[in-house]
């Protein structure tokens, strides 16, 4: 889990996160007992009074500090008008005004040597002619779930706003973001010694509770791929197999988003792994750049290399009963629903790696009815959930990809060793962990052979 904390605000006025104020011994502290990063938001010219330019050493003294990002917050942070708060850019409402104040802001950053690669509107809201041009200039921008109103932005976005005072935090896509203003009387999260402490506990708790990871907004916005999981109900092999998966995306530096129960009761879906088709829309509007969806009956050993490096564009492994069976009955599906498609290949849908290009051509396929579609053409013996579907959107879109060696999705019954990558257990769920798993404790015993035999013997 990660844990992001960003102050909005900080300007070179004394009070206001300087060098001598409680505030920034406050965050030193933070980051010499728990090793937290902070996402400081600065205004360039803080009600026109406090310039960064003019305040070099200000902006010297904070990127000193490798466990701190310096991101843009505005230009004057007030208004002119008197009835509309500190929303710079609300009032801001053409794309000329837009352009000439970023364009001041984006000198003082200038001339203090500074690129910042993120962004928060003042006030948190802005006008929709402004959000298209603060979109070009900056990587991403932290917003707020309801204050954005929906509008959708050119850069990445994250967000989050659990103020540091709060002890009833939310969670979105496995990252927390604590929000705060570094001073003011008018905002309740500001830094002042009682909201420290709250915020103080409140990591020691997550820290005890789970493992946590901090980092700047700056640095999660440079991670490119992202882990998909499905997780529903009381899956209790899971706690075996899940925690291999964050290991591994700490490895390769991937993000591990999962899809729950929270998410699977707001569907009419008559089972989770119809998730995965939400899940393909999620990383078409993420700012990630490659996905890889994961089974969580898959157990990632040590060993595995990084996959995002080895798939190029779009690579999943063959069902270990394609040649057999499988693919002959994918093929006569297709020839009863979708003539004239031709299967090449009966993949198993426990791994999916994909780019942005070809999950929007699968994406394209896939029918708003998704439920409905896979009742009207059942897929007959192959009786599957999702799988036979994947397949069809793969075989109909054309889309460029590579065939995995089984290595990557071992199905646990075809002679799995720690020669493989990916053990999937299938129909032998109840095996992991057991005297019958070749694999327990994540050490490998070549004398036990996971068959379906060995299963009934349970
Ligand atoms: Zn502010």
């Amino acid at each position: 889990m990660e844990v992001i904390i960003a102050v909005d605000d900080l300007h070179p006025e004394p009070g206001w996160g300087c060098q001598n104020d409680i505030q920034t011994a406050y965050f030193e502290n933070l980051w010499e007992e728990f090793g937290c990063k902070f996402t400081l938001f600065v205004p360039s010219n803080y009600h026109g009074k406090w310039p960064i330019s003019k305040h070099k050493d200000w902006i010297k003294f904070w990127k000193s500090k490798d466990w701190i990002e310096l991101a843009a917050h505005g230009h004057f942070h007030a208004c002119d008008r008197t009835d509309m708060g500190e929303c710079e850019f609300l009032e801001l409402d053409t794309n000329q005004k837009v352009e000439t104040r970023i364009g001041m802001c984006l000198k003082e950053w200038e001339k203090v040597n500074h690129k910042p690669a993120g962004w928060r509107n003042p006030g948190w809201v802005a006008h929709p002619e402004a959000i298209k041009v603060i979109s070009k200039y900056f990587d991403y921008a932290a917003i707020h779930e309801k204050h954005n109103h929906d509008m959708s932005w050119d850069c990445k976005t994250f967000i989050g706003c659990d103020g540091i005072n709060e002890t009833d935090i939310k969670l979105y896509d496995n990252t927390i973001m604590f929000q705060s203003h570094i001073s003011g009387d008018w905002n309740n999260n500001v830094w002042n010694k009682e909201n420290y402490l709250q915020l103080k506990s409140s990591l020691k708790y997550l820290i005890d509770n789970f493992d946590i990871n901090f980092m700047t907004l700056g640095e999660k916005s440079n991670i490119k791929n992202v882990i998909y999981i499905i997780k529903s109900g009381n899956v209790e092999y899971s706690e075996h197999t899940i925690p291999l998966i964050y290991k591994y995306a700490k490895k390769v530096s991937a993000d591990v988003i999962m899809f729950d129960d929270k998410k699977f009761k707001q569907t009419n879906y008559p089972s989770s792994n119809f998730m995965a088709f939400d899940i393909w829309k999620h990383f078409q509007s993420s700012h990630y750049e490659k996905m890889m969806y994961i089974d969580i009956d898959i157990r990632i050993l040590d060993n595995a290399p990084n996959i995002f490096d080895h798939v190029d564009k779009f690579g999943m492994a063959e069902d270990w009963k394609s040649d057999s069976w499988r693919k002959e009955a994918l093929q006569e599906w297709f020839n009863l629903y979708f003539a004239g498609t031709i299967c090449k290949n009966y993949f198993n849908g426990g791994v999916l790696v994909s780019d942005k290009d070809s999950i929007k051509k699968l994406n394209n396929l896939v029918p708003e009815d998704i439920v409905g579609f896979w009742r009207n053409n059942p897929d007959g013996i192959l009786h599957s959930q999702n799988q036979g579907m994947i397949n069809y959107f793969i075989a109909k879109s054309g889309i460029d990809y590579q065939v995995l060696e089984p290595k990557w999705n071992k199905c646990c019954r075809n002679n799995a060793t720690n020669k493989d990558y990916f053990i999937h257990y299938v129909a032998n769920k109840s095996q992991i962990e057991t005297n019958f798993d070749s694999f327990m404790g994540n050490k490998y015993n070549s004398n036990i052979k996971m068959t379906l035999e060995s299963l009934k013997m349970m």
